[in-house]
């Protein structure tokens, strides 16, 4: 490096600031910048961490995102901002939590006993997964954001997988969620198979509802072996993905082949 002398050697004869090139770059154009995922928040009402309403993100979805090669950035639920947002992140990663979308997002009046509302949360990353297909910007749900995403490209969901499947898996599994749950299958030639290049993996399965029909334009990626569908991608954009497990637990190795794929979709 110029001006840094290494024992032993000789400095060499040459000014320790060089003069900047006519129509050189600044160095945060020429340095290896690693895109920034936004990543959105969990909200969580008064009470444990703090008394005031307050945001969580379990620590797993950004140390996967880091280890991937991106900078991963937390979103509030603010939808004035959702655009702002979109104009600064490479990437969104839509995270899960214990709440459902709105049935009525998806033309379902009635609401299942079972169902539990974040309207705010819905509300901003809806605009924040909208906005991000519209700039064609590489998407990522997991869990429940895989289920918003599949709701913001036309599709339905099951309410209650119980009550609609009959012998269904547990995809609400009792052990660790640190541990697979179920296998799935990854349908031939989608986008997810050329990801992991796998035709099955193991995963961990947390969730109560599922999606029930992709919509219009969305494709089946992944089934359980009781026929629940897992993950959907939509190939109208070039990196739209969702995934009912939780890759960011890392499980399987196609799951860490999935950060990085989204990394290098976001120019990393
Ligand atoms: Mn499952």
């Amino acid at each position: 490096m110029l001006g840094i002398p290494t024992p032993g050697v000789p400095a060499p004869a040459i000014p320790v600031l060089a003069p900047t090139l006519p129509g050189a770059l600044p160095r945060a154009m020429t340095a290896r910048i690693p895109p920034l995922i936004g990543v959105t928040l969990d909200a969580e009402p008064p009470g444990g961490y703090s008394k005031y309403p307050w945001y969580a993100l379990r620590a797993n979805y950004a140390t996967a995102i880091a280890a991937a090669g991106g900078l991963p950035m937390a979103l509030p639920h603010d939808t004035a901002l959702a655009p702002a947002y979109l104009d600064r992140i490479d990437a969104l990663v839509v995270t899960g939590g214990a709440f459902d979308v709105d049935p009525a997002l998806y033309g379902e009046g009635d609401r299942h006993a079972t169902v539990t509302l974040k309207e705010d949360r819905t509300t901003a990353e809806l605009a924040l997964v909208r906005g991000a297909l519209a700039r064609d910007m590489p998407v990522l749900g997991i869990c429940g954001g895989e289920q918003l995403l599949v709701v913001a490209l036309g599709g339905t969901l099951l309410q209650h997988i119980p009550d609609s499947v009959p012998d269904a898996l547990e995809h609400e599994q009792a052990n660790p969620r640190d541990q697979p749950g179920h296998p799935v299958a990854i349908t031939p030639g989608s986008l997810l198979h050329r990801i992991t290049g796998q035709a099955a993996m193991q995963v961990n399965s947390a969730h109560h509802q599922a999606i029930r029909s992709p919509g219009r334009f969305a494709k089946v990626n992944a089934t359980a072996p009781d026929g629940v569908i897992e993950g959907i991608e939509d190939p109208r954009y070039d990196f739209c993905l969702g995934v009912q497990w939780h890759p960011e637990f890392l499980i399987d190795p196609g799951d860490r082949l999935i950060f990085k794929a989204l990394v290098t979709a976001a120019g990393g």
